[in-house]
């Protein structure tokens, strides 16, 4: 143990987040007997209970979302848009208890608890003008007198599965698309969010009601991953959309894929960048810190991997290394503090071992990795940096925790080639001058990921675009861009308005 962190008190903590459920108007979350005790990671302690659910709940929460979807898909597009107008109000007004449930649940600083909350009022104005954009294309007929061309309707229940570490906004980029597309939402937090998924859930249901949308368009399931399984497996729910790691993913993908249900999997990263000889080495070193240490290094897009030109590897090691020494770790509601705590001992332990590993195949601990003094049950950790050989295997896996493995190059090929060798493909970044290296890492033979940046680190993605990964990262897209096809099934129209009946093809029949 290394420095002392000084904390609020669990008491404290337990004040802010009723008053904040209160303000967001949460009463029960569900009909269910069923209760999960709340805790913060500030403290490690438990905060009180609050309503679950179980697998019943799921199955009669299905139910009802299918009921409203059967309403809700026959709205115009723009209306519905207006119950997304209202929500994006409402966040605006509890944008703070939002970002506060946010900090006391998941541990997020201040600033990026607020960060993650305007995220969500971003996707709310993005989803209200798409609701009068939902276009589909005209093709020219290849037949006299026909018009062919596509139309898009609404899916069905769209079921969100949401990781801790962005407890509300992944729900919303879903929520938001969806309701717009007309479908409606089963919501299966992770049962560490369960306040903030509760209080997200209480805001919509007002928008709901004021806007004279039907009941049930989002009904929240904060249940556990076993029960979870009813949503998996129901033929009621056409689409899920599930956020978490790569074991989660394995494990239901192919009972989707059995019943021919579509997916979003939106699954763990092992995000890198390249770091050329022309790079700007101020820039880089700020966008490297922010992306490795930021949230603890508890986000899918946290950079892991800084694959490093030879000749300038000591010198950027160097800066980072100054950095880090000085990052303020501690209460994520104090000033000032960058680096809150990890979710968890489960976080801690990972941590430990995934460095031991790492020194046991000739990893080199430059800097970090130490844990800072607070109470038994919360993790305070110094982000760690690891200089590593170009093979090793701990270096191909995401450790939900703060390390940064550091690896050198000499060509861009050889660059390349190490930034693509990982199973997963969620984000990834250059930091060079040079266009034609630039414009390299982007080309097909680039980078695999699905971000690309340019003299950006790997995290703080825009909803503008379309989010998401290849590989075990499980293909998926939300957010921004196209990504609303997902949430729609398309029909393909031929429409004949000619007196003649024409086969394609040149067919003749009699
Ligand atoms: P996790 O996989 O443990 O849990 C994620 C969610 O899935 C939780 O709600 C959990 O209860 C549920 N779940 C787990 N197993 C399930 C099962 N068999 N059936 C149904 N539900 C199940 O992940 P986590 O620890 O909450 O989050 C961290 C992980 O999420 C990291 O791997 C991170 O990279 C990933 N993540 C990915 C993205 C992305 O957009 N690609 C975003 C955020 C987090």
């Amino acid at each position: 143990m290394a420095t002392s962190v000084a904390l609020p008190t669990t008491d404290e903590l337990r004040t802010i987040a009723r008053n904040s459920l209160h303000r967001c108007g949460v009463t029960t979350a569900t009909r269910s007997s069923k209760t999960v005790l709340a805790r913060t990671p500030i403290t490690g302690d438990d905060l009180f209970e609050f309503p679950a659910g179980d697998a019943a709940d799921v199955a009669a929460a299905i139910d009802a979302a299918h009921e409203a979807f059967l309403r809700w898909r026959i709205v115009p597009g723009p209306i519905r848009g207006a119950l997304i107008k209202r929500f994006g109000q409402l966040l605006v007004e509890h944008k703070q208890d939002i970002a506060d449930l946010i900090t006391i649940e998941v541990g997020k600083i201040r600033s990026e608890a607020l960060g993650e909350a305007q995220e969500m009022i971003d996707i709310c104005d993005f989803a209200v003008g798409l609701s009068r954009q939902l276009e589909g294309r005209t093709m020219p007929s290849e037949r006299p007198g026909h018009r062919l061309m596509e139309t898009w309707h609404p899916l069905g229940v769209v079921g969100v599965i949401s990781a801790f570490n962005f407890p509300a906004a992944v729900w919303s980029w879903n929520l938001a698309l969806a309701i717009v597309c007309g479908d409606s939402v089963v919501w299966k937090p992770a049962q560490v969010a369960t306040l903030t998924a509760a209080a997200c859930s209480a805001l919509f249901e007002r928008a709901a009601a004021e806007s004279g949308a039907p009941e049930n368009l989002n009904v929240l399931v904060p249940v556990s991953a076993a029960d979870a399984h009813v949503l998996i497996d129901s033929p009621k729910v056409p689409l899920i959309s599930a956020t978490g790691s790569e074991r989660m993913g394995g494990e239901i993908a192919p009972r989707i894929a059995a019943r021919f249900g579509r997916m979003i999997l939106e699954l763990g990263g092992n995000n890198a960048v390249v770091v050329a000889p022309s790079a700007d080495l101020d820039l880089a070193t700020r966008g490297i810190v922010f992306a490795a240490a930021g949230t603890a290094g508890q986000r899918c897009t946290t950079l892991r991997r800084v694959i490093v030109h030879e000749s300038i590897a000591d010198e950027l090691v160097g800066r980072i290394s100054q950095v880090y020494g000085r990052l303020p770790i501690g209460d994520p509601f104090a000033d000032g503090t960058l680096v809150g705590p990890l979710i968890d001992g489960n976080a801690y332990a990972n941590m430990v071992k995934a460095l031991d590993s790492a020194v046991a195949e000739g990893g080199e601990i430059l800097a970090g990795g130490v844990r800072h003094e607070s109470n038994e049950s919360s993790f305070y950790v110094e982000p760690a940096i690891v200089r590593m050989p170009a093979q090793s295997a701990i270096v191909h896996r995401e450790t939900f925790a703060p390390i940064l493995y550091v690896l050198t190059y000499r060509t861009l090929d050889e660059a390349i080639a190490l930034h693509n060798a990982v199973p997963q493909g969620l984000s990834s970044g250059i930091f060079t001058t040079d266009q034609r290296e630039a414009e390299r890492f982007m080309a097909a033979d680039g980078s695999d990921c699905g971000i690309v940046n340019v003299n950006i680190g790997t995290s703080g993605a825009e909803i503008g675009g379309a989010f998401g990964g290849e590989k075990t990262t499980g293909g998926g897209r939300e957010s921004g861009s196209d990504a609303w096809r997902g949430y729609m099934r398309r029909a393909t129209n031929t429409i004949n308005y000619s007196g003649e009946l024409p086969l394609a093809q040149g067919v003749n029949f009699g």
